[in-house]
């Protein structure tokens, strides 16, 4: 193999490696979910599951609450996640609830 033809090889398996590893990661963030121990998810009581919620911190809370019902929400009620404009770039489970609900009109 000459010099050029070795090169072009070279370039074309890494470029191949960076585009796998640039899709994989973008749809890697695509898919991320919440952790409730996310410092906004603590600050904001956000729990994955609204029935779980600490109902001494947060009295007003009624386990009929949660993201699909919010107004925040944005996906579709038959989906298991969504996101929500206060975990940008992550998404939120329907049935988790935060202090920042909202009913949806
Ligand atoms: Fe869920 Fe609404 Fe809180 Fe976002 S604002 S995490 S959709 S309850």
């Amino acid at each position: 193999m000459n010099t050029s033809r070795r090169t072009f090889v070279i370039h074309s398996i890494t470029g191949a490696g960076l585009a796998a590893t640039a899709a994989f990661s973008t749809q890697a963030q695509a898919q991320a979910a919440v952790l409730e121990t996310d410092p906004q998810a603590v600050a904001l009581g956000y729990k994955v599951d609204t029935t779980k919620v600490d109902k001494v911190k947060f009295p007003k809370h009624v386990a009929a609450q949660n993201c699909a019902n919010c107004a925040l929400y944005v996906g579709k009620a038959a989906d298991a996640n969504g996101a929500c404009p206060l975990f940008a770039g992550k998404t939120v489970a329907a049935k988790g609830w935060c202090s920042a609900w909202v009913k949806k009109a």
